[in-house]
């Protein structure tokens, strides 16, 4: 079978947290399967890396901190016309802080990621909704977790902000009823990413440690399921799907057995 690397022409994607790990890997194969990209971050020089790599004029950067709305409105303001009709929004912009128990967690840290995780997703989602749904078109992907369905000791927050991420991926389905705008909840298992080293504050013997003996995902194996689910036929919606390496699964409930 022949395969067609052209099957992103003519989509415009906006993707959010571009600038390393996924969201960087699914803004080069958006644009080398023929997008425009909008792809945005908070690190300029990580921006203009990407924009010397990629060296191509379908490609736009711009600087966006999900957590403010005024980087917001500012990074959508004045979008060349080829670039304003963004009809596929990668909501991958999010991060772990810490890996506490609650009692013992920072709660700055807990600030961070309901801002970045939860208002933030939202903020970039509602701004870009209305001009899917006034030109019929249009697919959401957000990045979710594992963590949204699974609990696990020290996810309190994280996992909760994912959670969010997951039901309000499917309400938006519930409301887009009658539109031909699909969107999907993406969860993921354990994926090597510079993700870890941001949950454990730059602490990199920490932040292997996840992987240490195991085979995790890559970048490149989500931007393989994400490009499936775009190159679906138009009728066909991805609730939500998980993900995570065959080398991690579940565990049994724990007990407390001191009594
Ligand atoms: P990385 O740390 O490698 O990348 C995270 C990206 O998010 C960066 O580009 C970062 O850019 C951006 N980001 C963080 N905070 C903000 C902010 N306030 N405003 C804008 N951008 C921001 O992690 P991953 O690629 O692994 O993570 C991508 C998504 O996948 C996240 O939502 C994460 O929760 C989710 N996920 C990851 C898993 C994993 O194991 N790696 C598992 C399950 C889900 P910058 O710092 O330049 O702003």
């Amino acid at each position: 079978m022949t395969r067609d690397d052209s099957w992103a022409q003519g989509r415009v994607a906006l993707v959010t947290g571009a600038t390393a790990g996924m969201g960087r890997g699914l803004a080069i194969r958006l644009l080398k399967a023929g997008a425009r990209v909008i792809a945005t971050g908070r690190r300029l020089e990580r921006l203009r890396a990407l924009e010397h790599e990629a060296g191509s004029q379908r490609l736009l950067t711009r600087v966006l901190d999900v957590r403010s709305a005024p980087s917001l409105q500012a990074c959508l303001e004045g979008l060349p016309e080829d670039f304003s009709a963004i009809d596929t929004l990668i909501n991958n912009a999010g991060l772990a802080l810490g890996l506490s128990k609650a009692h013992e967690a920072e709660i700055a840290d807990w600030e961070t990621m309901i801002q970045t995780n939860v208002l933030g997703l939202t903020r970039v989602t509602r701004a870009i909704l209305p001009g899917m749904v006034a030109r019929n078109r249009g697919d959401i992907i957000n990045m979710s977790s594992v963590a949204a369905t699974y609990p696990y000791p020290g996810g309190n927050v994280y996992g909760a902000t994912k959670a969010y991420v997951r039901q309000l991926s499917l309400n938006l389905s519930a409301d887009l009823l009658g539109t031909a705008i699909r969107v999907t909840s993406v969860e993921l298992g354990l994926c090597e990413t510079e993700f870890s080293l941001v949950r454990f504050k730059g602490d990199a013997a920490a932040a292997r440690a996840p992987y240490v003996g195991m085979r995790p995902l890559v970048t490149q194996d989500v931007v393989d399921v994400v490009e499936s689910i775009l190159r679906l036929p138009a009728h066909v919606n991805v609730n939500a799907i998980e993900v995570m390496p065959v080398q991690q699964s579940f565990a049994a409930l724990a007990v407390d057995r001191k009594a």
